[in-house]
């Protein structure tokens, strides 16, 4: 029997027109750097999303599914162009600022990107790359910065305010299939060619209901997000689209990511949720242990895409604002997991639960996969390769990305699950703790050993800054780790010292006996740990290593 009901589809118009109506009065703030941030109510920004979706059709002819690219801060304009690329069913192409050039120019050729939309800022950024650019043939500049970098482009240039000024602020939105194209995104390519995931409406509609959930961040149109995971890294989480469906409030950062400008800015607009990665939070609480800053206004903030360490947890516990972490990655939209306790648990009994990467909501299907491809339990205690699906995972990735090494066979398995490459377990209520990534876990004589566990073991140690650990070679054992740790100002802690203060923690057998101390650890481009480059300076030999 079919149902009798009706069969809408789920697409980003509706986001769009529901935000700028129902929810017309919250706001989009955009910090400026200067006395007063840029502020704008959802008509606003709905409003002229409009103008520019009539500005990309009739004066740059975007049509059909067409790729239009934002090479963009967080602010305003971006969520202009989140709205309105979709909804007139061009396909929204975010490039991640912080690629290497040669990286931006094969995702732009792989997309065959048409237009980018660039704040002026990061006119440095891309005019050295045009000449490589040959699709591209617009390109349209919001806000500050100097434009005569642009002066030779072979593609046209407009201005972002002139072009969508005067334009109707109404449109024909066309009649989408739900399962078509909505946004593109990248995946920053840590190994190989980077490999584009291609988001449909029907899963940025579902995946922006789950982000609102009360399991998930569950905020309302009293809550305002300080949005400083990038709107290029996984749709900056998914919450450009979300608060459009409930009038969350946003506050962006635009440029202004640096620890000092953050405290001021959640110092001055109060906001009560935030979304960033460990090491924003890591800068930010250095900065305000340096300076005192009133941050009490954010209860709940989403914390995610490397593992939280404990430490950093419980500091921002002791300043009455509460971690929740969150386990994705792009190719799940991103979210896949959260970590709200159980009901009726103490304080002590929820911390297991709070460090964990959290449980799966019903959208996210989840099975463990041991070394021999057996199908593992739910014990908390058997660790394998977890793999997801549902509405809102990749099943594909675009156009045959990845290279030449690339075998979608490694990432999809033959009955359709996204194998992750991420360790971990599975406790009975369907909590997940990640152990390690797969390419990173230190296979020591046959055991595993989590890079993960040691870096968080060392980070609580009170002259620790970061540390990192990797495997390197080792003749009798395969490998063992090699532990690099970063040091606060003033410390004095040796290795002997920091051994035996793991050992506290960790079992003998684990614990390093090869340490260098290191001046920061190398960061890929969204923030995380970026291990390749610690094992080629240690195979380069660039590394002062010692043992103990
Ligand atoms: P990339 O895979 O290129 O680094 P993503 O941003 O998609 O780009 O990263 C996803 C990966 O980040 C996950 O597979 C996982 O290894 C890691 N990750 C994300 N969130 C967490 C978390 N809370 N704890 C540990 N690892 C995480």
């Amino acid at each position: 029997m079919l149902s009798t009901m009706q069969d809408i589809p789920l697409t980003v118009t509706k986001i769009l027109r529901h935000g700028m109506t129902i929810h017309g009065k919250s706001q989009v703030t955009t910090w400026t750097g200067e006395s007063e941030p840029q502020r704008r109510t959802f008509a606003e920004v709905g409003g002229r999303a409009t103008q520019l979706a009539n500005a990309l059709r009739d004066q740059l002819g975007v049509d059909a599914d067409q790729r239009v690219a934002t090479l963009m801060w967080n602010n305003s304009e971006h969520v202009e162009a989140y709205l309105a690329i979709p909804s007139m069913g061009a396909v929204l192409h975010t490039l991640n600022l912080r690629l290497p050039p040669e990286q931006l120019v094969w995702i732009v050729n792989h997309a065959a990107d048409r237009v980018v939309i660039v704040n002026g800022s990061l006119i440095p950024l891309l005019a050295p790359l045009l000449p490589h650019l040959p699709t591209l043939e617009h390109i349209v500049v919001a806000g500050q910065g100097d434009r005569s970098p642009l002066a030779e482009a072979a593609a046209q240039v407009h201005e972002y305010e002139e072009l969508i000024a005067d334009r109707p602020t109404t449109f024909d939105w066309p009649e989408l299939d739900e399962r078509t194209a909505a946004a593109l995104c990248y995946t920053s390519g840590t190994t190989g060619d980077p490999k584009g995931v291609v988001y449909s409406h029907r899963s940025i509609y579902l995946h922006s209901m789950q982000v609102n959930m009360t399991e998930a961040m569950g905020l309302t149109d009293r809550d305002t997000t300080l949005v400083v995971v990038p709107q290029f890294h996984v749709n900056a989480w998914g919450l450009p689209h979300a608060t459009f469906m409930t009038g969350i409030n946003m506050l962006m950062p635009d440029r202004f990511l640096q620890p000092a400008p953050l405290a001021e800015m959640i110092e001055k607009e109060r906001p009560t949720h935030a979304a960033a990665v460990p090491t924003i939070w890591q800068g930010l609480l250095a900065e305000i242990t340096a300076k005192p800053r009133d941050i009490s206004s954010m209860k709940q903030v989403t914390i995610g895409g490397s593992a939280c360490p404990p430490a950093l947890m419980e500091a921002y516990d002791r300043l009455g604002v509460r971690l929740c972490h969150a386990w994705g990655m792009t190719e799940t939209s991103p979210l896949g997991t959260m970590s709200h306790p159980p009901a009726g648990l103490t304080p002590e009994e929820e911390w297991p639960y709070r460090i964990s990467q959290g449980r799966f909501p019903v959208g996210v299907e989840a099975r463990l996969i041991g070394p021999a491809g057996d199908l593992l339990p739910w014990d908390g205690t058997s660790a394998g390769e977890l793999e997801v699906r549902g509405p809102w995972i990749a099943g594909a990735y675009y156009g045959g990305a990845g290279g030449e090494d690339f075998k979608p066979e490694d990432k999809f398995s033959e009955d359709g699950w996204l194998k992750t490459g991420d360790v971990g377990v599975i406790a009975p209520g369907g909590y997940l703790t990640l152990t390690d990534r797969a390419k990173d876990v230190i296979k020591s004589g046959g055991e595993w050993i989590s890079s993960v566990e040691l870096e968080n073991a060392l980070m609580a140690h009170p002259e620790v800054a970061e540390a990192a650990v990797v495997a390197v070679p080792d003749e009798k054992w395969g490998e063992r780790p090699l532990a690099t740790v970063v040091l606060k100002e003033g410390a004095t802690a040796g290795y002997a010292e920091l051994k035996e203060f793991l050992a506290e923690s960790v079992p003998k057998w684990q614990l390093p006996e090869r340490w260098a101390v290191i001046a920061a650890v190398p960061k890929t481009s969204v923030g995380k740990f970026d291990k390749k480059v610690i094992r080629r300076q240690y195979a380069d030999g660039a590394l002062d290593v010692s043992e103990a």
